[in-house]
């Protein structure tokens, strides 16, 4: 609130507007607004001229810098793609990617296809005739990756962390999270509104009369919204010990024939020897067993229906398709350019094949010295936290030791794994687009599911994470940190740039994924990346109280008309932030230990450092993007992950001179002081 009224007295005296050529390296003070005061309003100081003249195309949510990544890593994998297909003599992996990337380009084909090719499924789910078929056309969908009811993974045992076990939790509910359903906002009952109608025309695709399908979609919806009741929730489920439930398969029970049998599933799965499973949710299950009981099959089918058709439809064309993405905003294959379709189909190959697609990519668009120079950041930034967790006066002796080890036990993993999957199993056979997918679907669900019951690898990384992807994250059932090379590239990473833009904008990122380790999740699990409790009843009443002020801090913030940040579900990602910028000027400062610290444009390599750190964030959402964004991301909007961390830093005031009662300045009292 203070903020806000106080950047908009300041806008009057914001007269002038001084154009500068964009530095070619560093910051780029081409999107600065410097008549902004820094101290006022810092965000549209770094950012404010880039804000001024940004504009969101129709088919964008988002603009800025992660959206510039994705351009970047889009334009590069479509000029590699482009090239295998034109190249005749492409052969092995290549050849594969190729093919699949052609196939999904061909839209006359697809168009000509129609609903041709999702026949033979619906043809199955109609001939459902007990629940035992159904538990096998479940299982059919689920290794197409198509996911009823719920999903199966492959996932470490959170209390063995080297092991592999069998984890179920719940899914299939088209709108996402509980609070989706359960809204009484207009916005939520609107949002509902729309999910109907969608399904209702979605069941007309798959071949229902119009009547039918709108009494099946108000079905439909009412099974989603209950089985959507009983889960956890998108705050709550975040808690790894709420979601740890290891039950024997025995235990998990079996009807009688014809009924639906566990046993059943998972070997229709390929996991007859499955013994023991993490259920997430137990509550959850049983309410879908219950439904199983008490829901006609006519339309427990539909929901499959649905299910299957939502997943299909935008690999699709023709007439009915066409207008159905189109009007629910998923696309529309007929009034895609050229570029758009490269674009979708760039995703497609990665998101199917991207194992194959990342190993090109590595070797085409990053560097060994790239990886160096980010090697050499991230041991400093991990010497800063080691001294960090050394003397930090709130956590015992004890978990004191405990948090070096597992400082200490980290893998670190720089642009791409050091130990590539193997693909030479997938199949690309052109029978269809749609064929592509499923068959690449059913062989990742493979290679996933053959890891239950072995030991954990040190290279597997999350599901969705290539080479390419501008992410990174800290696996906590591994103690590993993963920076994809397609984040380490400007804004974010430029080994050409000076020192304090780089450790601004990308020093930030790697301190953030290390405090996940310790913060109100990561520190749940100790150096063996075991779930165990090893903080004293004192050190977490300490950390929840100081952490109770970031909550208290970003509830203050408004993200759009009246609408606040939510503190508490954002908590764990504002704390890496505000721990993750700390660190990385701690270790700036140490990198120019002994250094003349010399002046760029005008900018002190502090400056530097938080103007690069805020215009690594700049973004400009849509209004709607932002609201889902504030209801249901874990992380804050951009500006708000700029102002947070700011504020809480002494040293950011002394960088731009800022005084006490300055918007960007908390007092003592205010400020989250963990690491
Ligand atoms: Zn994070």
């Amino acid at each position: 609130m203070r903020i806000a009224v106080r950047a908009v007295l300041f806008f009057l005296v914001c007269l002038t507007r001084i154009g500068f050529a964009q530095a070619v390296h560093g910051i780029g003070r081409a999107y600065m607004d410097t008549t902004c005061a820094p101290c006022q309003d810092f965000y549209s100081y770094a950012n404010g001229d880039w804000i001024a003249h940004a504009r969101l195309p129709d088919s964008h949510s988002e603009v800025g810098t992660l959206d510039d990544l994705a351009m970047k890593r889009a334009t590069t994998l479509a000029r590699i793609l482009d090239s295998l297909r034109s190249a005749p003599t492409v052969k092995g992996p290549e050849a594969k990617v190729a093919k699949f990337y052609s196939d999904c380009m061909d839209v006359s084909t697809i168009e000509a296809q129609g609903t041709a090719p999702i026949q033979p499924e619906l043809k199955r789910i109609r001939e459902v005739r007990s629940l035992a078929d159904l538990e096998a056309e479940v299982a059919r969908l689920h290794r197409m990756q198509i996911a009823p009811f719920f999903m199966l993974q492959a996932l470490p045992d959170a209390k063995d962390s080297r092991h592999i076990i069998a984890d179920i939790s719940p899914a299939g509910l088209g709108l996402g999270d509980k609070a989706a359903y359960l809204g009484t906002d207009s916005e939520s009952v609107a949002s509902r509104h729309r999910y109907e109608k969608e399904i209702a025309l979605t069941l007309q695709v798959a071949g229902e009369s119009p009547t039918t399908a709108q009494m099946l979609a108000e079905k439909v919806m009412a099974l989603e919204t209950r089985l959507a009741t009983a889960t956890l929730g998108m705050e709550m489920g975040r808690d790894p010990a709420a979601v740890y439930h290891k039950v024997s398969l025995l235990s998990l029970g079996n009807s009688s024939s014809g009924g639906w049998s566990w046993a059943e599933y998972f070997r229709d799965m390929g996991q007859a020897g499955v013994t023991a499973v993490n259920v997430q949710e137990p509550h959850y299950l049983e309410i879908f067993e219950a439904a199983l009981t008490d829901v006609p099959l006519p339309e427990l089918k539909a929901y499959l229906t649905t299910r299957y058709a939502r997943n299909a439809t935008p690999r699709l064309g023709g007439g009915p398709i066409d207008s159905l993405l189109s009007e629910f905003g998923r696309g529309n294959l007929a009034k895609q350019s050229t570029a758009d379709r490269s674009r979708y189909c760039v995703d497609e190959t990665e998101s199917h094949l991207g194992w194959i697609v990342g190993r090109i990519y590595a070797a085409t668009a990053f560097t060994p010295s790239t990886r160096a120079k980010a090697e050499g950041m991230v041991r400093n930034i991990r010497g800063v936290l080691r001294d960090e967790l050394k003397n930090v006066a709130w956590l015992s002796t004890d978990s004191r030791a405990e948090a070096l080890r597992k400082l200490d036990s980290f893998v670190v993993e720089i642009g791409y794994p050091n130990k590539w999957p193997d693909y030479s199993g997938v199949e690309v056979r052109s029978a269809s687009f749609w064929d592509n997918v499923v068959a690449a679907n059913e062989y990742q669900t493979s290679l996933e599911l053959a890891r239950i019951g072995h030991a954990q690898q040190l290279d597997d990384w999350w599901p969705g994470y290539w080479p390419e992807t501008a992410d990174a994250y800290f696996n906590e059932n591994l103690n590993e940190i993963v920076m994809a090379a397609g984040y380490m590239q400007p804004p974010f990473f430029d080994p050409a740039a000076d020192d304090a833009f780089n450790y601004g904008a990308f020093g930030a990122v790697i301190g953030h994924e290390m405090t996940h380790a310790f913060d109100d999740r990561g520190r749940k699990f100790d150096s063996g990346a075991n779930l165990r409790e090893w903080w004293s009843a004192a050190d977490k009443t300490a950390f929840e109280e100081r952490s109770s002020r970031a909550i208290a801090q970003y509830d203050q913030y408004i993200a759009i008309d009246t609408l606040h940040l939510n503190g508490r579900q954002t908590l764990s990602e504002n704390l890496a932030d505000i721990g993750g910028l700390k660190l990385a000027y701690a270790a700036l400062e140490r990198s120019l230990a002994g250094k003349q610290r010399v002046a760029l444009n005008g900018y002190t390599p502090e400056q530097r450092f938080f103007i690069a750190y805020a215009q690594s964030r700049r973004a400009l959402d849509g209004s709607d993007y932002l609201r889902d964004k504030v209801m249901m991301n874990v992380h804050s909007p951009e500006k708000w992950r700029v102002v947070g961390p700011i504020v809480n830093m002494p040293e950011f005031a002394k960088a731009f001179r800022c005084v006490a009662g300055d918007p960007m300045t908390l007092s003592d009292a205010e400020r989250v002081q963990l690491w």
